[in-house]
C-alpha cells in the first residue's frame, strides 16, 4: 500500500469525508489533508459549513432552535485542532520512544557479544 501521507486530498474525497469529520470519526490519516484543503478550497469549506448546518440543524430542531452556528462549527474545529495536536503528540512521542528502545536494545547486545 502507497504511502499517502501529505498526500493532498481533492474535492471528491473531501465531499467523501465531511459526514466522518462532522461526527468526529474521520480518521487522522485523513486529517491534516482535511484540514489543509479545507483552507485552501473555498467551495468545499462551504459545502462543509452546509452540511455542518443541516447536521447541527436537525439536531438542535428538538431545542429551542436558537443556537450560534458559527460558534458551534468554531468549537468543532477547535476540539478537532486538540485532537490533532494531541495525536500528533502521542505519535512524535511513540517514536521516540521505540527509537530509545531499539538504541538500549542495541547496546545491550553489542555488550553482550562484543
Ligand atoms: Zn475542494
Amino acid at each position: 500500500m502507497a504511502c499517502r501521507s501529505g498526500a493532498r486530498m481533492n474535492c471528491k474525497e473531501f465531499e467523501h469525508r465531511i459526514p466522518e469529520f462532522l461526527n468526529q470519526t474521520l480518521d487522522y490519516r485523513y486529517m491534516e489533508a482535511f484540514r489543509e484543503h479545507m483552507e485552501n478550497c473555498d467551495s468545499c469549506r462551504e459545502e462543509l459549513t452546509i452540511q455542518f448546518l443541516v447536521t447541527e440543524g436537525i439536531k438542535h430542531l428538538e431545542d429551542d432552535g436558537d443556537f450560534d452556528l458559527d460558534a458551534e462549527l468554531g468549537r468543532l474545529l477547535e476540539q478537532n485542532n486538540k485532537n490533532l495536536r494531541f495525536h500528533q503528540f502521542r505519535l512524535s512521542s511513540r517514536r521516540y520512544m521505540i527509537t530509545t528502545a531499539l538504541i538500549l536494545v542495541g547496546m545491550a547486545l553489542i555488550f553482550q557479544f562484543g
